[in-house]
């Protein structure tokens, strides 16, 4: 029994979403309802743009690798994504797609790669990292999908940085405030997490001399980047975040990726 009266299923769709729209949902998408899912005509499936909200859509004329998705009603209003910008430095695949994930599920509002001096590497594949983030989306109830930003050299993105704009330099230094601190007295600001392999003198002499940047610690022990990028997510969205609103169905379970095998019957 699948048509209860809260969809399970979300999807993400580069479409306008209105009353009244019919959709064709991707050889993908279609393959995740039809076959990973099992979902039959007349199921109901949540979808999202990132700009007209969540949307009831019931699944219609399915066939074997394709089917229609009927839009009905809009469930929630859009809304800005009140998360952060996480700026990071360039991370090795496997970690890379790891924070990706993570920080979409923790509420990143943009994604921005920034070049530095003793970066591992810039290989940064936009394209799998926004899909990345999108199934992130699905799963974890945004109605955002992070910006991923092409990678740009951190002293650009400081020179453009908006005036009065704070900027969370997590600084593993130990000079810094807590984080916890910092923004319990300075409110929501964005987050840097330097490189695997630090910042050079320069760079830090840079953020120093920044206005907008605040040095901040996240404890006495070095972390890994990406750790350190979901452990300053945690602290933002404890301090700055919003209350949950999201009823879950308490039966529902982590999706399947799209390649997964069908569930058994
Ligand atoms: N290469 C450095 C460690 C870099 S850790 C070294 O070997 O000493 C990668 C990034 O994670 C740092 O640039 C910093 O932004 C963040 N980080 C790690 N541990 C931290 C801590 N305890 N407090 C604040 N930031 C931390």
């Amino acid at each position: 029994m699948t048509n209860s009266a809260e969809p399970g299923i979300r999807l993400y769709v580069d479409l306008p979403l209105a009353n009244g729209v019919v959709l064709e949902p991707s050889a993908a998408q279609s393959h995740y309802l039809l076959v990973v899912m099992r979902r039959h005509a007349g199921d109901r499936v949540a979808l999202f743009n990132g700009r007209d909200g969540e949307w009831l859509a019931i699944l219609e004329a399915p066939q074997r690798r394709r089917c229609r998705l009927a839009v009905q009603h809009e469930m929630r209003p859009q809304t800005p994504e009140p998360g952060p910008a996480l700026l990071f430095g360039p991370l090795r695949r496997t970690r890379q797609e790891f924070l990706v994930e993570k920080a979409t599920e923790l509420g990143a509002a943009s994604l921005e790669p920034v070049a530095t001096q003793r970066m591992l590497t810039d290989r940064v594949n936009l394209g799998r990292l926004a899909s990345i983030a999108i199934e992130a989306a699905e799963q974890c109830g945004r109605i955002t999908v992070p910006e991923i930003v092409a990678v740009q050299p951190l002293d650009q993105r400081l020179a453009t940085w908006p005036a009065g704009r704070c900027l969370y330099h997590a600084d593993e230094t130990g000079h810094g405030q807590p984080l916890l601190e910092a923004l319990g007295a300075r409110g929501p600001g964005d987050l840097l997490i330097g490189p695997a392999g630090g910042f050079e003198p320069g760079e830090l002499a840079s953020l120093q001399a920044s206005e907008d940047v605040v040095a901040v610690s996240l404890g006495p022990r070095i972390l890994r980047a990406e750790t350190a990028a979901l452990a300053a997510l945690v602290c933002w969205q404890a301090v700055c975040g919003q209350r949950p609103t999201i009823k879950r169905d308490a039966r529902r379970r982590s999706r399947p990726a799209a390649g997964d095998q069908p569930a058994s019957a």
